[in-house]
């Protein structure tokens, strides 16, 4: 079919997504948006699909499913909300009559910050301003705490709730038989994961409890996907965070020796410095609820 990519040696464990939908595992796809460089989920059965995360605004959500053409006929029966931030929880109403699940912490973030952040949104992104206006916030109808089965069609999918990482509210997606784990933006290809509504000092311990379930290949909200090796990388500089951010916490090192030794080299300093002072904060206990970058 044109447009799909299906990964050498059929579903290796680290995979640069081509242009159009790429194949990563049975049935299982991923299709790479300039936009954010973000990656949307697919899973497909004989007579449904389900979509992981709904993009920005309704145009981008409606591309989704005009992609989704090039795959299949079949309706998307159900959608997985990875968490409730804009880009991926904004096209919902798109999606609709189908059923959105979240974790049960997705509806009231989106419900706290939606409409704030929408606004905000107006104004950092002009040129989308327009389509923005329009998005009325659709929070997911079905919730899950710690572990749901979800029925798509002929199979099912598995939803895990692992702690409290980049958001309060981070759903990871198993695909079972096919060694794929959607980590949501738990995970990030390629830059400095988001930390502006994080719990920098749980992420790494939750990123560690994600890591015994990548059987093959997980696959982060932006960015390439990879195996367990890449993995352990992200939780290994997720704990530095914590760490730097507990020790400038404590006046054990300066802002600016924190970032000289920070584990993101190579990324500009304003990205690096965010995520170290909210591990500070967390340290200090001040973090504030319901930032929304
Ligand atoms: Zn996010």
């Amino acid at each position: 079919m044109p447009g799909i990519a299906t990964v050498p040696g059929r579903y290796a464990f680290r995979v640069v997504i081509a242009a159009g939908w790429t194949e990563i595992g049975d049935r299982v796809f991923v299709r790479r948006y300039a936009f954010y460089n973000q990656n949307i989920g697919v899973v497909l059965a004989r007579d449904a699909a389900l979509v992981i995360d709904t993009r920005t605004t309704y145009p981008q959500a409606r591309e989704i499913l005009d992609d989704l053409r090039e795959l299949t006929s079949a309706p998307v029966e159900v959608v997985v909300d990875s968490h409730g931030h804009y880009d991926h929880a904004f096209g919902n109403a798109v999606f609709r009559p189908a059923t959105i699940w979240g974790h049960v912490g997705c509806g009231p973030f989106m419900a706290r910050t939606g409409d704030s952040r929408r606004l905000q949104l107006v104004a950092e992104l002009p040129d989308l301003a327009t389509e923005l206006r329009e998005v009325v916030v659709d929070p997911p109808d079905r919730t899950f705490e710690e572990r749901a089965v979800v029925d798509v069609g002929d199979r099912q999918v598995e939803l895990r709730y692992l702690g409290r990482g980049h958001t309060d509210h981070d759903a990871v997606v198993l695909v079972p038989g096919t060694g794929v784990l959607f980590a949501g933006d738990l995970l990030e290809g390629g830059a400095v994961p988001s930390f502006g509504d994080s719990y920098p000092l749980e992420w790494p311990a939750t990123v560690d409890r994600l890591m015994p379930l990548v059987e093959r290949i997980a696959v982060p909200g932006h960015g390439d996907p990879g195996g367990p090796d890449w993995v352990a990388e992200q939780a290994a500089a997720l704990y530095a965070v914590a760490d730097l951010g507990r020790r400038v916490a404590v006046g054990d090192l300066g802002l600016d020796e924190a970032l000289a030794s920070n584990p993101y080299q190579g990324f500009p300093a304003e990205n690096i410095r965010r995520p170290i002072r909210r591990a500070a904060a967390q340290a200090r206990c001040e973090l504030r609820r319901a930032r929304t970058a």
